[in-house]
């Protein structure tokens, strides 16, 4: 995860980490190459604007450089501010007591949406003991329906599906009926994606989202598109809001600029990270640690 944006960071400190002593040019050329490093990793450049001027004011600041170990309390600086940009806390993903929780899963072709809500029935249903429910409307992409088939009965829950004879608003619907019906925990509905934000797919978003009133929305990035994630979150938050983020793809050398720039730019937090195709490589999201992994 990050491996490169963490060999850049890591590189451009190694020099600060080294020293005894630090001056203000010091911490600046360091700061420079954190600045390169970031922008490499398709970090949005207001984003780390933001990052470094932040880091630069606590940095700088008398009582660090003149500290016993400034050098610590340099670096020290940086994932506290790292560990900020990827959202603070963790986000825990917590659900109403209705039965059932409602969960809608968005994003566009391809992101991993199909996969994610498989992983994130799996999750409930092992992590918290929840009776799960899957809701196959992704109508748009040949075999979505199938594939959440296959991959729900692997993630030991039950699939509503309807094949592609039904609209699917009208599936949503039928799928929350049943749900309530047979009294389970959480419906997750995976949705239709597009390869691009378009009207339509907003509509159908919209729509659905009308017919069974989620408790929770959370879009679906690929984190290795970097910038353009973040560009479909910007996308999707002006006319589908969402109230979380799933970031897949971690396991590839993810450039970073989506997980660093996305809570920055949407105010929406990262809840959960896919990391492989398996349904268990599916995690919270801890931006503590994952600030930690990336400095070193
Ligand atoms: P959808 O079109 O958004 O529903 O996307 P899918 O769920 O079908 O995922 C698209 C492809 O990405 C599939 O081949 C998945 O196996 C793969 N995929 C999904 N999540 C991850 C992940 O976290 N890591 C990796 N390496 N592949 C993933």
């Amino acid at each position: 995860m990050f491996e490169s944006l963490a060999d850049r960071l890591q590189q451009a400190l190694g020099e600060v980490r080294s020293r005894g002593r630090l001056s203000e040019e010091d911490v600046e050329r360091a700061l420079r190459q954190v600045r390169l490093a970031l922008l490499e990793a398709d970090v949005d450049f207001r984003v780390v604007k933001e990052f470094t001027a932040r880091v630069r004011e606590r940095a700088i600041g008398t009582q660090v450089l003149a500290s016993v170990n400034p050098a610590h309390q340099v670096v020290k600086v940086v994932a506290d501010e790292l560990t900020e940009l990827l959202g603070g806390t963790t986000s825990e993903f917590v659900l109403p007591k209705a039965r059932p929780a409602v969960v809608v899963l968005a994003g566009l072709q391809g992101s991993g949406k199909t996969t994610a809500a498989a992983k994130l029935a799996r999750y409930l249903r092992a992590e918290r003991g929840l009776d799960v429910a899957l809701a196959a409307c992704d109508l748009q992409r040949p075999a979505a329906v199938e594939q959440l088939v296959l991959l729900g009965g692997r993630a030991d829950c039950t699939v509503y599906e309807r094949g592609t004879d039904a609209t699917p608003v009208e599936v949503a619907g039928w799928a929350l009926g049943r749900a309530r019906e047979e009294q389970r925990d959480v419906l997750i509905v995976d949705t239709a994606g597009r390869l691009h934000v378009d009207d339509q797919l907003m509509a159908e978003l919209q729509a659905i989202t009308e017919r069974v009133r989620p408790h929770r929305v959370l879009l679906v990035l690929d984190a290795m598109t970097g910038q353009d994630a973040v560009n479909v979150a910007t996308a999707f938050a002006e006319r589908a809001p969402f109230d979380g983020l799933v970031l897949t793809k971690l396991d590839g050398d993810a450039r970073g600029g989506a997980a660093l720039s996305v809570k920055a730019v949407t105010g929406r937090p990262i809840v959960f990270a896919s990391t492989g195709e398996r349904l268990e490589e599916f995690e919270l999201f801890h931006p503590d640690r994952v600030a930690q992994r990336i400095l070193g």
